[in-house]
């Protein structure tokens, strides 16, 4: 509390020291000298060439089924590291992969699948009234970009993936009308349902956020494979049989 600039820490009546985010300007000064070490900084500033220099140390990468993948966040926020980053293992024929929301402007997200083997893009509604109820943001774009991805880039493998939220995006009428624009999409490759988890929730207690969805419960993984695969053969996808 003493080492704050902007007095953003207080002592509350049961002796927790609470932080607000109104005043708080991440200078990390209290990261430095808390004694229990009860904050910490997730991720660092890094160069191009220092993370290529990390991963090319690591053996995993370089097997025959190897390779890197960027994931989030939101890779496509810093498009012109991820497409340099990547463009450096291309040149070594290294797979090289994305997990993306697909939300940036078709500038952006060209810019790096140009240097991907394969894209796994999330759908999380087809309902452009729910998605922007539930992640705050129009999904005319994300669309936009799919129906375009492939026609640009048709040797990307693309699997467009369904985080299962309970209750929130797992009714039939959701998941079907998600098939069926994605039966619209050119060149998909796959689709896949992924069960709900609630991973996140640590982060959400550490940045004083409510976790909304923590007391869902995970979807059965059969019942998911199943309707999984009902989707698939409404569009046009493979089956498949040893899905658990
Ligand atoms: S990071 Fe810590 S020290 Fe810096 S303003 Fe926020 S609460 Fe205060």
């Amino acid at each position: 509390m003493q080492n704050c600039p902007t007095k953003a820490l207080s002592r509350a009546e049961d002796g927790s020291i609470h932080r607000d985010n109104t005043v708080c300007t991440l200078c990390m000064q209290c990261v430095k000298v808390c004694y229990a070490k009860a904050m910490h900084v997730y991720g660092e500033d890094v160069t191009v060439d220092e993370l290529y220099g990390r991963i090319r140390n690591q053996p995993l990468a370089w097997r025959s089924d190897g390779g890197v993948t960027v994931s989030g966040g939101e890779p496509l926020m810093q498009a012109d590291f991820v497409a340099a980053l990547l463009a450096r293992f291309r040149t070594y024929s290294l797979h090289t992969a994305i997990e993306t929301t697909l939300y940036a402007p078709w500038e952006q997200v060209a810019k790096v699948v140009e240097h991907c083997s394969l894209v796994y893009a999330d759908m999380k509604f087809f309902s452009a009234d729910k998605h922007m109820r539930y992640t705050g943001v129009d999904n005319r774009q994300i669309k936009e970009n799919l129906l375009r991805l492939k026609r640009q880039f048709p040797e990307v493998e693309l699997i467009v993936r369904t985080p299962v939220i309970p209750g929130i995006n797992d009714s039939p009428e959701e998941l079907q009308a998600i098939a069926d624009f994605l039966a619209t999409v050119p060149g998909l490759d796959d689709y896949e349902l992924l069960p709900f988890h609630a991973f996140g929730a640590p982060k959400y207690e550490q940045l004083g956020l409510t976790y909304e969805v923590a007391n869902l419960k995970a979807q059965d993984k059969e019942e998911l494979a199943r309707i999984n695969n009902g989707l698939r053969e409404r569009m046009g996808l493979t089956v498949k049989t040893n899905e658990k």
